[in-house]
Parts: C-alpha cells; structure tokens; sequence
C-alpha cells in the first residue's frame, strides 16, 4: 500500500513547475531566447559578492569536518545570535537566539510553525488571499483544514469581513505574506492595525490565541516604503524567514523560525517548534549556509535590476491597455485576464511563448503572475508579443 494522497501530489506538478518545464521544452524547439518564461521566482541579481568571499574563506580557512559537519538540531548558536542581532538593528526586534530555529528556506519554517500549532484534525489555519499554492500542501499535510480569504483585489490588502468570517473556534492561526507573493503589495500600517484588533477579538471570543504567521521571504525587496515588522502590531507573530530571495540562493535552502519576545506561551511553543523540526527531519540546516550568516546575517543581494524590471513591465503593460497595480516589492506582478478567465489567458499567451501563471492557484481567480526576475533583455522582447496578444484578445 502507498499514500494516495502524496501519491497523487507527487504525480501532480504544480502550474507553475509545469509552466516553467513547458519552457524549457519550447526553447529546445524555437530558441531561448524566443520563449518568455515568466512562471519561476528564481532571483536574476547575484548573491552579494561578501556572500561569496565568505564562502570561499571559510572552505579555504576552517577544518573541513567542523564546516560539514552536523550543528545543533535548531541551529549554532552564533548562527542565531547573529540573525537575533541582524533583526534588533533592522526593526528594534527583541528576539533572543534560544527562540531562533534554522531551518531548510521558508517552506521548512511554514511546516514547522503549522506543525508545531496543528493538535487536533479539526483545526485550520486561514491564508490571507492571494497566497503562495503551497500553503494548502503544507497545512493538509498537518492533517488540519486550509481556509482561505476572499482577496481583496482593489489594493491586494486584507477582505476584513471574509477573515473574519473564516476565523472561528478552530482556527490556530493566520497566514500572511507580504511584499506578496503573487501582487507585491505591502500591507499598510492601517491594514496591520484592523488586523491585529480582529485577531485580538476573535482570540478574547474563543479563549485561545491565535497566531499570525508571517511569511517574509522578501521582506528586504521593497522600492518605496520599507516592509512593516509585524510583532509591533500583534506580539502573537511567528515569523517565517528564508534568505532564498534576500540573498539570491533559493537552492541552498536556509531560513529561520523566530519567536519574539512576548508571544503567547513562547517557551513551549518553541519547544513544539524543536518538536515538529524533529518529526519532519528538518534539524541541522545547511552548516556552510549557517556559517556565513554567523559572520554577517545582514548582507543583501542588489535589487535595483527588479526595480528597473518592475517600472518597464508596469508602463509598458499599462500602456498596452492591460490592468494591474503597481507591486510595492517582491518581483511579482499580477495583472488582470482581460477576458476574466485567466486559465484561458495563460493558454493564449502561451501560444505566444509567454508563460504566465493563472491566479487560481493562489486564491484569485481572475489575474496572472507575471515572476519579472529575469534578465531585462527578456522583458524587451516579450513586449511585441503582449502588445500581439492584447490585440487577438479585443
Ligand atoms: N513563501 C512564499 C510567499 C514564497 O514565494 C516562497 C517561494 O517562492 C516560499 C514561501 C518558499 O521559499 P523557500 O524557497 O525559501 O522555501
């Protein structure tokens, strides 16, 4: 006997990994460079370039077996005494390194943090739409029910009244992510307090605190406003990190799990944190990564190449009569099917060679996600092609 269920999700790609091989399929036959591959946030800027020296110092200077070899199951500790130090300077953030635990990138830390809050089959946990597919993956696989938001698609924020009708006596937790992934909005300080006020109501109804996962893989790539710290809003925040896009190595696999200073019940909930990394085998992240941070866990790649990506695409898809608002950060944009249906929009531009993902998948019917991390030679020739698109489609 196997696993139906993992049976039938390892058999399944998701569209964006089926976009994406379709590329590579399609540039065997008219060329790379005549395939516009939009469906993959793999970062196009390199890692910064003292990532890279620190790398090579410390396989050229340290024993061998001590850089290879297994650290802590959560983590070294200078490795956390680091990211606790790089998160006091960046946003005041009062976290202490015996509540950090080093993880595989984000999506270890979101099974962990669901794990670790997951006790009964009857619990869910509600994503705040439009959110990243693999939430659903990762919260099903707790065994507990995935809710969803209706998504707000006037400024992609928060659609108060449907959280607050997903939120009920089982819910152990909230999920958002921001810059988001697929619009690129931030959430707004306003947004930030009428969310903190919903949970602390609906915790105060139902007796039991309910956590606010925030899941910040990009939260360093902003271009106006800066991305808000979130524990400043709601203290019951776990934060979910990964450096896959802050430092362009999404391969390397290394992130963190932090639980500030004053979130409920933080001794045991770190605990289950420690306990759920060990059920999942995520114990011990990548020690060369781990290495590095402890050297420096501020550094960042370049991110001006998306910014001067998100203002051609912007103007130039603006101008061609397609709708989207202006992403405040990631390397997203998420623009409207003008036909409404975006699966059908997906597969008409993919005539074109443009692959674009269908919003579905995260909750938003309607729109496509346009991953502008590519070189801008990319976006410059994609541009007749969207211009011949929007014109078959009218
Ligand atoms: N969360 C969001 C919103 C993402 O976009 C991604 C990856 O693209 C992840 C989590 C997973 O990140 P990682 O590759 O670090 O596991």
């Amino acid at each position: 006997m196997i696993s139906e269920r993992m049976f039938d999700l390892g058999s399944r790609r998701s569209a964006i990994r089926e976009l994406f091989e379709y590329g590579k399929q399609a540039a065997l036959t008219v060329g790379e460079e005549n395939v516009f591959d939009f469906s993959l946030g793999n970062p196009s800027t390199p890692p910064p370039e003292e990532f890279t020296e620190t790398a090579m110092e410390i396989l050229r200077n340290e024993p061998p077996c001590a850089v290879h070899g297994y650290t802590s199951a959560q983590g070294d500790f200078a490795t956390r005494k680091s990211v606790a130090s790089d998160l006091a300077s960046r946003y005041g953030a009062k976290i202490s390194p015996e509540k950090i635990y080093m993880t595989c990138g984000a999506a270890a830390s979101l099974c962990i943090a669901f794990h670790a809050l997951v006790s009964s089959k009857d619990d869910n946990i509600v994503a705040v739409a439009p959110y990243f597919p693999e939430y659903r993956v990762f919260v099903e696989g707790t065994g507990a029910h995935f809710r969803a938001t209706k998504p707000d698609t006037v400024s992609f924020g928060i659609d108060f009244a449907s959280l607050s009708e997903q939120i009920d006596e089982h819910t152990r937790a909230v999920i958002v992510n921001f810059p988001n992934n697929p619009s690129g909005a931030l959430l707004s300080s306003e947004a930030l307090a009428s969310l903190a006020a919903l949970l602390r109501e609906k915790a105060a109804t139902f007796g039991a605190p309910i956590y606010l996962i925030s899941d910040e893989p990009y939260r360093e790539i902003t271009y106006e406003t800066p991305a808000p710290y979130l524990p400043d809003f709601y203290p019951d925040t776990i934060i979910c990190y990964s450096y896959s896009k802050s430092l362009s190595l999404p391969g390397e696999r290394i992130g963190y799990v932090a639980l500030p200073d004053g979130v409920s019940d933080i001794d045991r909930l770190y605990a289950a944190t420690c306990g759920a990394g060990r059920s999942l085998g995520y114990v011990c992240a990548p020690a060369l990564m781990q290495k590095i941070l402890a050297k420096n866990a501020s550094m960042t790649s370049d991110f001006s190449s998306y910014r001067e990506n998100r203002d051609l695409l912007y103007s130039a898809l603006t101008a061609l009569g397609y709708s989207c608002v202006l992403p405040q950060g990631a390397f997203y944009l998420f623009v409207k099917a003008p036909n409404g249906d975006a699966v059908a929009f997906s597969e008409k531009a993919k005539e074109l060679n443009i692959l674009l993902v269908p919003g579905d998948g995260f909750g938003c019917p309607g729109y496509v996600r346009i991953a502008y991390c590519v070189d801008r030679g990319r976006i410059e020739r994609s541009l007749p092609a969207f211009a011949k698109l929007i014109r078959i489609l009218r």
